[in-house]
């Protein structure tokens, strides 16, 4: 799913698909999709292929009668067994070629094998006998229901298979033979049509279905994400809160830093609103650079960030806060109020799932950025609760 976008299965709706096919993204998803439910149909209809299969046996006794030690042969010791093999190697090798090349052979065996013994019986109820192949041509599209192409083939051979066996029994004169073919011949055409059809509906429905999960995804992303950034929004912290406060104490310890850039009211009032915006974003792409896979980032507040760090200790996360106070400096955006580049402040708080709310942390981490802003700004500080465990993870005396 990750490789294909709304906007491409929004395009393949619009142009439509030729000749039954998706881009290749799209089929790729499309056929992991059909082989998946065709696998999980696949004992199913190979149960109740195989009983209605074995039950023409009334009909090989009666009709067949001088043939019909053959015919339990191939019924019961040939094709029985194949159909069952099919699902055990589907289960095996599961994918949308096998499962149209296993259809395929299923089809044509359900037709060749009984009709190539009664071909030689001689029997006078011969015309009524290669009616009964009608079932496997609708068993073949209507219930195994592979692809189009598949489908196409299929009933090709399966034709094929039909006029040779019925005109080489000699059983038949032109005009009975002619008729044979004719009813062939149409009902193969009526289901190559409705196959198609069908494989179109199938389509677009999985299309629909596509471009539902995607935009379902899409509008989850977007009501979790602060438009100006892209950085997580204050109302998606429970979310992040709870997968890191309810991991029964997978987490062990969790770090906490709030980001403030420092005179931003005076570089709006300097550079305007929105150049102001352009340097938020800035400095959140800086932030999100640094913290990469170590953390989540939200935007707390105007131009206020919060990140929290799971499994990370205060020492950890003062160096990555410091780093990313250095880059946002590095970043050198020009702040005209004060003659300089913007900076930002950082308070730095951790604990224990265990034993801190996620309030805790945040009071803390609040009181170590207003201590960031009282010390001079365009700095690092770590909360008081926090010192102690710096301290003490540093090596140094408390
Ligand atoms: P300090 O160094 O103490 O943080 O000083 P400050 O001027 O940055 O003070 P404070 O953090 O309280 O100011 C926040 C300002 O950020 C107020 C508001 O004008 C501005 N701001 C908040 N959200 C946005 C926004 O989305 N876009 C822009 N352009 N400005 C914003
Ligand atoms: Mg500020
Ligand atoms: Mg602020």
């Amino acid at each position: 799913m990750d490789a294909v976008t709304l906007e491409e299965v929004n395009r393949q709706i619009r142009n439509g698909f030729r000749f039954l096919r998706f881009q290749p993204a799209i089929e790729k998803l499309f056929l992991q999709d059909y082989a998946a439910n065709r696998v999980r149909l696949a004992p199913i209809w190979a149960v109740v292929g195989t009983l209605i299969y074995d039950l023409v046996y009334f009909g090989d006794r009666t009709m067949m009668a001088n043939v019909f030690s053959q015919l339990l042969l191939v019924r019961f010791g040939i094709f029985t067994p194949f159909a069952l093999f099919s699902v055990v190697a589907l289960k095996r090798w599961p994918s949308a070629f096998n499962y149209d090349l296993l259809a395929i052979c299923v089809a044509v065996l359900g037709v060749s094998l009984p009709m190539s013994v009664a071909m030689h019986s001689g029997s006078p109820y011969l015309f009524v006998y290669q009616n009964g192949n009608v079932a496997a041509f609708l068993f073949f599209v209507i219930a195994l229901s592979p692809r189009f192409p598949t489908i196409l083939i299929g009933l090709v051979l399966m034709c094929a298979v039909q006029f040779t066996t019925t005109k080489l029994s000699g059983a038949f004169d032109d005009v009975v033979y002619t008729g044979i073919i004719t009813f062939y011949v149409t009902l193969t055409i009526f289901l190559v049509l409705s196959a198609y059809f069908a494989e179109h509906k199938d389509r677009l429905n999985f299309l629909n279905q596509l471009r539902g999960t995607l935009l379902h995804t899409q509008l989850e992303q977007k009501s979790e994400r602060d438009e100006l950034t892209g950085l997580f929004n204050r109302h998606s912290l429970d979310r992040v809160r709870s997968s890191i406060w309810r991991a029964n104490g997978e987490v062990a310890s969790v770090a906490v830093i709030m980001l403030d850039i420092d005179r931003f009211k005076l570089f709006n009032d300097v550079h305007g609103h929105v150049e102001g915006d352009e340097c938020i974003r800035a400095v959140c792409q800086c932030i999100s650079r640094e913290i990469g896979a170590n953390g989540t980032s939200f935007r707390f507040g105007g131009e206020e960030i919060l990140v929290l760090l799971p499994d990370t200790n205060c020492e950890v996360a003062f160096a990555i806060a410091e780093r990313t106070r250095r880059s946002i400096e590095a970043l050198a955006i020009r702040h005209r109020g004060l003659d300089g580049h913007v900076t930002a402040s950082l308070g730095v708080t951790c604990g224990k799932p265990s034993q801190d709310t996620l309030e805790d942390l945040l009071k803390s981490a609040d009181a170590a950025l207003y201590e960031a802003k009282r010390v001079g700004r365009n700095t690092v500080t770590v909360g008081r609760a926090s010192t102690r465990q710096l301290q003490c993870e540093a090596g140094m005396p408390g």
